[in-house]
């Protein structure tokens, strides 16, 4: 979509990535002229392909005529340190913003008119559990014939979306990288499911996590909110943003129940239940759904039944439509059943929390878990581990997690290849082979993605 509002002006790019190229592309098509600068190796060929120059913008006057930078996700622009073109941007006062930003920007500016409504948008952030409650949405969406477009971190960028039309509605999934930084943020429907430290370092502790992910809702506010409120903090922001405790702009999801006279959704014993103003609405047995697994997954049929009961979809069409989602690959994913066993690639469970929430989705677990840690230890996984009969330990540094594992039967397998294998050999009829890592890839693989395909490969061996 091109961006509006730019016509005529230069506007620099930082990082020729996905979301870079997409910005200068939209950014062009908005009449923009765009200067750009990546210090990687490909820089020369990216901007050659998309007809930038390229200019060094950490040098001293490198934003003269420049109206604004526009930053890539993988950027640091804070912390650990800020990139120095965007040091450089600051010192010369020149914006920063990013492709978040422009496509807010856009919509904002549009010439809308009564026949042509801007397209809704339903703006998905929080620590776990965003990719899902995202696809879920745009899947009930689709199902009840609205028409939607999922973008973001799921899905394609947002500026690489087919330019919205009338009544349509844009599903985005939202990091706190991409929040944090972008200038706009008007959502018609923000949805927060959870807060766990993860992603820490980036936003210089806790507070500042929290901050990224709670601008989503400041700025006058969205007309909606969905927020989960497991977590102090999303206790905190629905009472912020509840003018009284009937307000019907906040919506309060929850796994446990809820009281009072607000609207709610939560899960209870396998239940979604849905209260308004004291009474009870809808509620909807969810243990009989394939593809939503497990107490977190319960959190977000929740938040994506919240979401779209704000978008007036009734609630036996929502039901209907949970029943047909698929679940997301490498998300609690059922890949085969053996012999009685059943195998689930949960390999996105890349921290200790989403790894927790995976284990107690299942009972009797043998367990492929191990990786590159992340800060903060395994300390908080333990209380987890009471349905595992034994854990099959992967990653560089194997013993080392496995030594951590205290209370645990383990074995350190080192290869996803053996893992599988021994778990496998060993595993009963009625038992499950879980992989959910509760550490990032990067030490033997490429992405979490190739370590989920890596697990399902090896599994088909067995099948063979
Ligand atoms: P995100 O996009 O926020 O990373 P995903 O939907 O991709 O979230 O799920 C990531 C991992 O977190 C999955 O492996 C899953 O086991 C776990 N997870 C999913 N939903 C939740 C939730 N509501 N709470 C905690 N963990 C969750």
């Amino acid at each position: 979509i091109p961006v509006r509002g730019v016509a005529g002006q230069r506007i620099a790019v930082l990082g020729l990535g996905r979301s870079g190229r997409a910005a200068v592309i939209a950014l062009q098509a908005g009449g923009a002229e765009v200067v750009a600068w990546d210090d990687g190796p490909e820089a020369e060929n990216r901007a050659a392909e998309l007809g930038v120059a390229l200019r060094d913008l950490t040098k001293p006057g490198a934003y003269e005529g420049v109206a604004m930078l526009i930053t890539s996700p993988g950027i640091p622009h804070l912390y650990p340190a800020p990139h120095p073109a965007i040091a450089r941007a600051w010192d010369e006062g020149c914006p920063v913003d990013n492709d978040i930003g422009l496509f807010f920007r856009s919509l904002a500016g549009g010439e809308w008119d009564e026949f042509d409504q801007p397209p809704r948008v339903v703006a998905v952030t929080g620590s776990n559990g965003k990719s899902t409650t995202s696809a879920l949405i745009h899947h009930i969406l689709d199902h009840a014939g609205r028409p939607c477009q999922l973008a973001g971190n799921i899905g394609r960028g947002v500026l690489d979306i087919e330019p919205p039309h009338d009544g349509e509605v844009i599903v985005l999934e939202l990091s706190s990288y991409q929040t944090d930084l972008a200038r706009a943020l008007t959502p018609d429907v923000a949805v927060f499911t959870n807060l766990t430290p993860d992603h820490l370092d980036r936003h210089g502790g806790p507070g500042g996590y929290f901050a990224a992910k709670r601008r989503l809702f400041a700025e006058g506010g969205p007309d909606r909110a969905v927020v989960g409120v497991d977590e102090p903090e999303g206790r905190y922001m629905a009472n912020q943003l509840a003018t009284g405790p009937a307000d019907d702009r906040v919506i309060r999801v929850s796994t446990g129940k809820l009281t009072g006279e607000g609207w709610f959704v939560f899960a209870r014993k396998g239940f979604l239940a849905e209260w308004r103003k004291g009474r009870q609405v809808a509620s909807i047995d969810l243990r009989a759904i394939p593809g939503l697994p497990g107490q977190h997954n319960h959190q977000n049929a929740c938040a994506a039944y919240a979401a779209c009961r704000t978008l007036g979809l009734a609630p036996r069409l929502i039901e209907q439509a949970l029943h047909s989602f698929a679940g997301l690959p490498h998300r609690s994913q059922l890949i085969a059943e053996i012999g009685g066993v059943r195998y689930v690639n949960d390999s996105k469970a890349t921290n200790v929390d989403s790894a927790a929430k995976a284990l107690a989705a299942f009972d009797r677990i043998r367990w492929i878990c191990g990786g590159l840690e992340k800060d903060g230890g395994l300390g908080a996984l333990l209380p987890a581990t009471g349905s595992v009969v034994k854990a099959y330990v992967i990653g560089r540094e194997a013993a080392d997690f496995a030594m951590q594992l205290k209370g645990v039967e383990v074995e350190v397998c080192t290869e996803m290849g053996t893992a599988v294998a021994r778990a496998a050999e060993e595993a009963q009829p009625g038992e499950t082979v879980l992989l959910a890592p509760a550490a990032a890839s990067f030490d033997q693989y490429d992405s979490f993605e190739k370590r989920g395909e890596d697990f399902a490969a090896q599994v088909a061996k067995l099948e063979a």
